[in-house]
């Protein structure tokens, strides 16, 4: 029943607004500015409240909060496993809670890792096809494309993995789990891509439905206007504020089949539209 019911879907948009709570760190100097109403917020400012509507929003003291959030995701994952691209994309300023909301923190997995169990999920109930899921990393750093699984380190760690067998966990001085040998790669100031690939085969006459699901953490759009950036943080600003306002091209474009050109939104094209109908590949 998990893989049907997932076509009203078809080329929307849902935009969703997950409020972070005040951390402790700032609890003593500043108010809780934001109110939610059902289903929209109001932004509270000394000129009178502003109101904002969105698709669903999450409230900060919401118990289970990061599986709120994947209840919402699910009906996508069953549309991605049906045969469809689609993308899931975080943004806002630094510090509003992108990376919490995408990879977790401990015991609070993100909306990626609970994508994936779900998808096993999906696969271990289908008793009519099976499905193959496959995973791959990207960052898109000053407008090039950078592979975080692929980079000569993890490949040559990679490679001393396999031939020493199977990693070893231990037990760090402060009491940690330390796996030896686990490959880490540093993620740069920029958008974060995970990419989840699903192949589902029906057993009975062996079609195939072929999907990408992006999962996309996007870098603070407002650090081009940090005071006194310069060198490579304003490069770093500028490209980052360039993609993000191109994306919002693209989505406003879906309709007009028109967009401009960056790396992000040529990776993304495809998985953005119904099934990219919606954009013209040439001026993409
Ligand atoms: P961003 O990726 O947007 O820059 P982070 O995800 O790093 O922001 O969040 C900033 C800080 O706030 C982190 O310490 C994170 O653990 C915390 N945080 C973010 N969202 C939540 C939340 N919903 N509940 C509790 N802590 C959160
Ligand atoms: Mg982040």
């Amino acid at each position: 029943e998990a893989l049907n019911n997932s076509t009203n879907l078809k080329g929307s948009i849902r935009v969703f607004c997950r409020v972070r709570p005040i951390l402790q760190a700032n609890k003593m100097k500043v108010r809780d500015l934001v109110e939610i109403e059902l289903g929209k917020m109001v932004i509270r400012l000394s000129g009178g409240p502003k109101e904002f509507g969105f698709d669903k929003v999450f409230p900060q003291d919401q118990e289970a909060a990061q599986g709120d959030v994947l209840t919402e995701v699910e009906p996508i994952l069953r549309y991605a496993v049906d045969g469809h691209n689609v993308c899931v994309l975080a943004y806002g300023q630094t510090g509003t809670g992108k990376t919490f909301t995408m990879d977790g923190i401990n015991y609070q997995p993100g909306i990626v890792l609970r994508a994936l169990e779900k998808l096993f999920y999906f696969a271990s109930i289908d008793k009519t096809s099976t499905l193959t899921i496959s995973i791959s990393m990207l960052e898109v750093y000053m407008g090039n494309l950078r592979d975080l699984l692929a980079t000569k380190p993890v490949r040559e760690m990679h490679e001393t993995a396999i031939r020493c067998g199977n990693l070893n966990n231990k037990t760090d001085q402060k009491g940690f789990i330390e796996i030896e040998g686990l490959l880490e790669v540093q993620i740069l100031e920029s958008h974060c891509l995970t990419r989840i690939s699903t192949v589902r085969q029906c057993d009975h006459d062996g079609e195939v439905e072929v999907s990408k699901l992006w999962m996309v953490d996007l870098g603070g759009s407002e650090r081009l206007l940090k005071n006194g950036a310069t060198g490579q943080t304003l490069d770093e600003g500028r490209a980052i504020t360039l993609s993000v306002s191109t994306l919002g091209d693209v989505i406003g474009a879906l309709r007009r089949k028109k967009c401009r050109n960056s790396k992000l939104t040529q990776i993304l094209k495809d998985s953005l539209g119904h099934d990219s109908e919606g954009l013209d590949a040439r001026s993409c």
